[in-house]
C-alpha cells in the first residue's frame, strides 16, 4: 500500500525522533487545556481537499496541540489515577500498530494472541484463581466490568427460563467506581448500593440482601466488590463477601482495576485474601501495570461462561469456528469484536524487564504513599483524613474551604508545576472537600511531595 518515497522516510525519522525524545525525558511540561476556538485560531484548517502535509500537521501537533495536554506520566501528576507506561511498552505500542495484526481471532492473529495469552496467564496467576481461569484484554476497566457482568447475568438467566423476562439486580457499595453504575444503566439492571464509609463488610452485604423483598432477592444475580477503591485505595472484605455470595448463589465480581497492581507486593497481597474465590476480576494494566492507554483486563473463573455470553454469530464469521483455525479467540470473551492487540505492549515489557521489576515499581508507589504520610504528620498545616491505603493519600489543609483547594489545584497546574486534584470524602455526617495523592509513577520523588505540600502553606 505504501510507496517508499523520501518524504515518508523523512517523516518516519521525524516521528522516531519525537518518540525517542519523549520517552527519554521526564521534564516534559505539564500543559493546560485551551478553548477550542483558541486552538482553532492557532492551527487553522487541517482537513482540506489536498491535505496540509505530514510535516506541517506534525509541527502543529508538537508545537500547539501537545502543550494543551497533560502528560499523564509526569512525576508530579498525582491526580485521579495517573499512569506511567514503561519505555518498552510504549515502543511496542508502535510495533503493535505497525504489525497490523487483527486481535480478534486465532486464525488471523495467532502469533500476537499467543503473546497476550502469555501475559494473561501471568495476570491470572497473581490473582490466585485456578489455572483453568482465563481472560482477555479490553479497552479498560469499564469494558471489563461490563463484559464480566453481562456474563454473570447471561449465566444466571441460562439456569431458569423465567429469568429471561426478569430485570436483574446487582449489589455494590458506595466505594464502587462510577463505571459500575454506568454499566448497570447500559445493561438496564437495578443497582443497590450499600453505604460504606470504609470497606464493605460481609455482614453489611448480608444485611442489604436480607432487607430486600422476596421479589428483589429473586432478581439478584451479582455482587460487585472493590479491591482498591479509586478514591481511597480501600479493599472490601472479600472473604466475608465471598461467604455471602456462596450462600446465596450470587456471582462475585471483584473490581481491582486500580488496586490489582498491589497483588504483586507481599506487603499488600494479604489484603486481597478472598479474591481467589471470585467469579470474575477486573484489572487495568494501564493503571498499575505500566501499560500505555488503553488496556484493561477481565478474568473469568470459568471462561466458558463468558464465551457463551459473548460469542457473536454471523455468516461471514463462520470460518473462524472451523477446525483448522481453532485456537483462542479473544473476541468471544468480551463485548468488542474487532480489536487491536492491546495486551502486546504489556507482554513485551514483562518479557523485557521480568516480573521482579514490576513488583519493585509497584512497591515504589506504596513507599511514596508512606513517605507522604510521614511528611504530612511532620507538618503543621496539613493532616491525614484517614490512614493511607495502597498508594492513595487523603489529607486536608487545616483551615481551607472548598474553594481554596480548587484555587490551589489550578495555581499549580497553570504554573506547569504539578497536577494534584481535590476529592470528596463522604461520611454519614456529610461530604468534605480534601486533597488526594495517588502514586503510580516510580519516578516521583520525596522532593516532589515536599514541594507540593509546601505549595499549600
Ligand atoms: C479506573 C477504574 C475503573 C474504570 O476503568 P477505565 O479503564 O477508566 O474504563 C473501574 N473501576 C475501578 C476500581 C477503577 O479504578
Amino acid at each position: 500500500m505504501h510507496n517508499i518515497d523520501m518524504d515518508l522516510i523523512a517523516m518516519t525519522m521525524d516521528v522516531m525522533k519525537y518518540v525517542i525524545h519523549r520517552i527519554t525525558h521526564t521534564d516534559i511540561k505539564i500543559g493546560s487545556p485551551q478553548k477550542e476556538s483558541l486552538l482553532k485560531e492557532e492551527v487553522g484548517e487541517t482537513i482540506t481537499p489536498k491535505g496540509i502535509g505530514g510535516e506541517r500537521a506534525f509541527q502543529l501537533f508538537k508545537e500547539v496541540l501537545v502543550p494543551a495536554t497533560v502528560p499523564i506520566d509526569h512525576p508530579r501528576h498525582l491526580a485521579f489515577v495517573p499512569a506511567s507506561p514503561t519505555r518498552a511498552s510504549i515502543m511496542f505500542d508502535l510495533v503493535t500498530a505497525a504489525s497490523s495484526i487483527h486481535g480478534s481471532y486465532w486464525m488471523e492473529g495467532a502469533g500476537g494472541i499467543f503473546c497476550e495469552m502469555e501475559a494473561m496467564r501471568w495476570l491470572v496467576s497473581i490473582t490466585g484463581l485456578p489455572a483453568s481461569a482465563f481472560g482477555v484484554f479490553t479497552s479498560g476497566g469499564t469494558a471489563a466490568n461490563l463484559s464480566a457482568l453481562v456474563t454473570a447475568r447471561h449465566h444466571w438467566r441460562s439456569i431458569k427460563e423465567e429469568r429471561k423476562s426478569l430485570r436483574g439486580l446487582m449489589i455494590t457499595s458506595t466505594g464502587a467506581h462510577s463505571s459500575v453504575e454506568a454499566m448497570a444503566r447500559v445493561m438496564d439492571v437495578e443497582l443497590k448500593e450499600v453505604f460504606c464509609e470504609e470497606d464493605m463488610k460481609g455482614s453489611e452485604l448480608q444485611k442489604c440482601f436480607d432487607a430486600l423483598s422476596a421479589e428483589e432477592q429473586e432478581r439478584t444475580f451479582a455482587v460487585i466488590a472493590t479491591a482498591g477503591t479509586t478514591n481511597a485505595g480501600i479493599i472490601d472484605d472479600l472473604q466475608g463477601i465471598a461467604d455471602v455470595c456462596k450462600e446465596k448463589g450470587l456471582w462475585l465480581h471483584v473490581d481491582a482495576a486500580y488496586g490489582g497492581g498491589a497483588l504483586l507486593s507481599p506487603k499488600t497481597k494479604p489484603l486481597f485474601v478472598g479474591i481467589e474465590r471470585s467469579d470474575s476480576i477486573t484489572i487495568d494494566p494501564h493503571k498499575w501495570f505500566f501499560s500505555p492507554y488503553d488496556c484493561g483486563a477481565v478474568i473469568y473463573r470459568n471462561p466458558k461462561l463468558a464465551k457463551a455470553a459473548h460469542t457473536q454469530e454471523g455468516s461471514y464469521l463462520d470460518i473462524f469456528q472451523d477446525e483448522g483455525s481453532r485456537g483462542f479467540n479473544p473476541s468471544e470473551y468480551q463485548i468488542q469484536l474487532t480489536r487491536r492487540l492491546r495486551g502486546l505492549p504489556l507482554w513485551f515489557s514483562l518479557a523485557t524487564h521480568g516480573t521482579d521489576r514490576y513488583r519493585q515499581a509497584v512497591e515504589k508507589g506504596l513507599e511514596m504513599a508512606e513517605i507522604s504520610q510521614q511528611l504530612i504528620h511532620s507538618m503543621d498545616h496539613v493532616e491525614m483524613v484517614r490512614p493511607i491505603a495502597l498508594s492513595c493519600v487523603l489529607f486536608r489543609r487545616k483551615g481551607w474551604n472548598p474553594d481554596d483547594y480548587t484555587r490551589w489545584t489550578y495555581d499549580n497546574h497553570k504554573k506547569g508545576y504539578a497536577l494534584v486534584a481535590p476529592t470528596q470524602w463522604k461520611t454519614k455526617q456529610g461530604s468534605e472537600r480534601i486533597a488526594r495523592f495517588c502514586f503510580i509513577n516510580p519516578d516521583t520523588t520525596k522532593e516532589d511531595i515536599v514541594g507540593i505540600l509546601e505549595s499549600m502553606k
